[in-house]
């Protein structure tokens, strides 16, 4: 959401000037004009994927991913407790169980959490990518394979970070990526699956289109595998979108050297420590994730935060919905039309989770966008507000 330019504004053209705004068919009157198609392209190649499939948001995404990796109705996911809303949301509109989980220092659910949360209900597991860092995925990766778990990865936030050499979304057999307007990269709305499996991605195409094979050119023969629904991307959000996906590496780039220059100051500073980063060199840097001694120092450093103008997240005191101590409709399944857990059950009491990793450490956690246009002097004038802040609130403690 950062840099927009005429490159943004010759793709919209393209499609504007054809009139065809729909990704498929209309061959005669498009010009070869196929802005989807690009954009899965484009991401395709930043992550290193086989294959990517656009689609109307993140949360779609997340949706799609998880049906496509072959994950539905009754059958137990195992999620974090700290996440976006939506991860939790697709869960339930695929008919499956969320099973929450515990997550440790990463901000991201870990491998013991995992471990710990298996039954013999469980399918798989939607492991999301917190704060534009990434999850401990050696560890992971062992629990998954030990216990023959479908992994999907909802990297909504962390697309382009890596965990040696790997892109986030690329672990599993399924991922997601968010294109709306806070990610590393917009679209206005949308968001795109990635797999290297084939079946996977077929299933994706045509799950996320009402089932269509998108064989042929005429829309009206083709047939219809499956059953799906619309999550379809218009072609102008996704002619948005890859000029975004090219911009991704410059926006990384960037935004380490800024993380590392706030992490180098803050981190002198007694009482600061930070979020950690299980393969540093692979972190997206979007966020600084700046971790206090406890819930109650936290607190007087957000209100001086906020006395000094300095912006910042604190998941637990604000209502950002990130934390499940927000999350009261799942707590009481409060909802507009049945949903799965009045069919099979709760598979835990939502409302009284053991979930201590994650009740400590997200009390602690306030997290700060970086931004990739920041020049360095206003990162050091950022790092000294934010240090002045601590400093004062950790002064009264005693
Ligand atoms: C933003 C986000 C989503 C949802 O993406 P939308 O494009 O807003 O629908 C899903 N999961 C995570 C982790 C996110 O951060």
């Amino acid at each position: 959401m950062e840099f927009f330019g005429d490159a943004e504004r010759k793709e919209i053209n393209d499609v504007l000037e054809t009139g065809i705004l729909f990704r498929y068919n209309h061959e005669a009157l498009r010009n070869d004009i196929y802005k989807a198609r690009e954009f899965e392209a484009e991401v395709a190649k930043l992550v290193g994927a086989k294959y990517a499939h656009a689609v109307s948001s993140g949360s779609t995404a997340a949706l799609v991913a998880m049906a496509a990796a072959g994950i539905g109705a009754g059958d137990e996911v195992i999620v974090p407790p700290f996440t976006y809303i939506a991860t939790i949301e697709a869960v339930l509109m695929i008919g499956a169980l969320p099973v929450f989980a515990d997550i440790d220092d990463t901000l991201c659910l870990s491998a013991e959490g995992i471990r710990n949360a298996i039954t013999p209900k469980t399918k798989g597991v939607c492991l999301v990518h917190m704060c534009g860092q990434m999850a401990d995925m050696d560890a992971i990766m062992q629990v998954i394979n030990e216990h023959n778990l479908v992994l999907v990865e909802d990297a909504g936030q962390a697309m382009g970070a890596s965990y040696k050499g790997i892109c986030t979304g690329l672990f599993g057999k399924t991922g997601a990526y968010s294109f709306d307007f806070f990610k590393i990269a917009t679209a206005g709305e949308g968001g795109i699956m990635v797999t290297n499996d084939e079946t996977a991605y077929k299933h994706a195409d045509s799950y996320s289109d009402h089932g269509h094979d998108h064989i042929g050119s005429n829309r009206g023969m083709e047939q219809h595998p499956i059953l799906g629904f619309n999550y379809r991307i218009s072609e102008l959000h996704a002619a948005v979108g890859l000029v975004q996906t090219r911009r991704v590496p410059e926006i990384i780039e960037k935004n380490n050297v800024h993380k590392k220059q706030l992490m180098a100051t803050l981190g002198e500073i007694p009482g600061v420590s930070f979020a950690r980063i299980p393969d540093a060199d692979g972190d997206s840097a979007t966020f600084l994730n700046m971790l206090l001694p406890d819930t109650e120092s936290a607190a007087r450093v957000v209100t001086e935060l906020n006395a000094a103008g300095v912006g910042g997240f604190n998941y637990w005191y604000t209502n950002m919905y990130h934390f499940i101590n927000q999350w009261d409709h799942i707590k009481q399944m409060r909802t507009a039309s049945a949903l799965p857990i009045e069919k099979f059950g709760a598979p835990q009491d939502y409302s009284n989770l053991d979930v201590p990793g994650a009740q400590q450490t997200i009390g602690r956690l306030i997290s700060f966008g970086v931004r990739a246009t920041w020049t360095s002097e206003e990162v050091a004038a950022l790092a000294e507000k934010i240090g002045a802040a601590v400093t004062k609130a950790m002064s009264v403690e005693a």
